[in-house]
């Protein structure tokens, strides 16, 4: 048995990751680390609460006296790193929470790891002694405090391929895997992809917390040997996303017969994979990727923010006809099939989008909104080097990940077909 620190399972990609890593790997045990910040639902996770593998502890990542606790008393044997603050809207409004939680949790998590794991003789002290090439000398650790145990770097300083022994499959080694965006990249043009290779350039306070962390972990890698990985992945949707994110917004305000905003003109454009594919692509990497790399996650499944609103609608109006929802609360909505029921033969009017006629669609509610400050126009994801190099392919679309998605909201709102 080995136990894992997962964080921030409680929100959307986690909580879909528990499930799955549970149930595929008998031999983990799984501590989820969670501040149930807004976007934290222990709800999520309910299928997993009385598990004999999994243990909740509900903590913030930055109180460093916590994490420490938690190494030493599950002694944890690897990290697989989700919590943040995942808001582009809130960082605008709010930076200094992402930097907080982003960065100096990211650090804090990362420093204790390789403190923990330093201190394990198996770990890293054999490992780095008998590879005779190797640059670094370990400080004597019986002249040192525990906090001051980095190893030193020697004159010699050679390229940082040969400066590490490379993590191959199966090794026994403590992994700590970051979980990153591909908006670390910041914005495209037409035609370019983003590759591990894309210079950083974020845009947003949320980015910049991201590629930050990133930097924190690739420099623990480079400078003290930790083994890490990074995955950066494009938008995830489906089940269990919180309601602020543009896929359930959509979802939600069609279903109430609300107008559903859309950004400026709706063009912008995102790389979208499903939260279950992202899943399997972290499960490889955190197994088999190679120490210190980064690697990319994304669908293929380029789309604008109107192309998605629009499939949406359209698969709506396949399975729900539309309703004017507007006065009724969403806890009507999810607990009341009846009210549904009843509201169905109204229709609402409103409607801002050109091609449509009135009346008759979801599409009807779309409503262009002002645009967002500093907006990224394009992201899309070139996934070569995981799906070369691991073996990985997403198993959805976009068009049958959304359908899958969309019947997980009806469910959710009571509304099944
Ligand atoms: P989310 O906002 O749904 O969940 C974040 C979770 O982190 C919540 O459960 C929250 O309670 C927890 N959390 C926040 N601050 C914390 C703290 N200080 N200590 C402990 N827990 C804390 O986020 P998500 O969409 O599941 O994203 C997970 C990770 O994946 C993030 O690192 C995000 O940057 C990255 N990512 C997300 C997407 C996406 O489309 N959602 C795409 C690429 C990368």
């Amino acid at each position: 048995m080995k136990s894992i620190l997962l964080t921030g399972t409680a929100g959307f990609i986690g909580s879909n990751f528990v499930p799955y890593f549970l149930e595929k790997y008998p031999n983990y045990n799984l501590v989820n680390l969670d501040l149930l910040t807004y976007a934290g639902d222990l709800q999520n996770l309910k299928e997993c609460e009385n598990h004999p593998r999994y243990k909740f502890i509900k903590g913030d990542i930055c109180n460093r006296e916590l994490v420490e606790f938690i190494f030493n008393e599950y002694d944890i044997r690897g990290v697989i790193h989700f919590a943040a603050e995942s808001h582009v809207d809130n960082s605008i409004k709010n930076p200094g929470v992402f930097v907080q939680t982003n960065v100096t949790g990211t650090f804090t998590l990362v420093d204790v790891a390789y403190k923990y794991w330093m201190e394990k003789p198996f770990v890293y002290k054999e490992r780095f002694l008998v590879d005779s090439s190797h640059s670094f000398r370990m400080t004597d650790s019986s002249h040192s405090e525990p906090n001051h145990r980095h190893p030193e770097p020697s004159s010699r300083h050679p390229e940082p391929s040969s400066r590490h022994p490379e993590r191959s499959e199966g090794s026994n080694l403590p992994r700590f895997h970051h979980i990153s965006t591909d908006e670390v990249y910041g914005t495209l043009n037409e035609t370019d992809l983003f590759t591990e290779k894309t210079p950083y350039a974020p845009n947003s306070p949320y980015s910049a917390s991201k590629a930050s962390s990133d930097m924190i972990i690739r420099a623990y890698n480079e400078t003290y040997g930790l083994n890490t990985v990074i995955t950066n992945c494009s938008n995830n949707y489906g089940p269990k996303q919180h309601d602020e994110k543009l896929i359930p917004t959509i979802i939600r305000n069609a279903l109430k017969g609300n107008p559903i905003p859309i950004y400026g003109d709706g063009k912008n454009i995102r790389d979208w994979l499903y939260v279950l594919d992202h899943c399997k692509g972290i499960d490889l990497v955190y197994h088999n990727g190679k120490k210190g790399e980064t690697y990319n996650i994304g669908g293929r499944n380029e789309r604008t923010n109107l192309q998605i609103v629009d499939k949406i609608c359209e698969i709506l109006d396949e399975k729900v006809p539309l309703i004017r929802h507007s006065e009724q609360s969403e806890e009507s909505l999810r607990t009341s099939t009846e009210t549904l029921h009843s509201l169905r033969s109204l229709r609402v009017t409103n409607l801002c989008h050109p091609e449509q006629s009135e009346g008759s669609s979801y599409k009807d509610l779309i409503t262009f909104v002002e645009d967002r400050a500093g907006h990224d126009r394009r992201y899309a994801i070139d996934a070569t080097k995981l799906e070369n190099e691991l073996g990985w392919k997403a198993d959805e679309n976009f068009d049958t990940g959304i359908v899958k998605t969309i019947e997980w909201y009806l469910n959710k709102y009571g509304i099944t077909k």
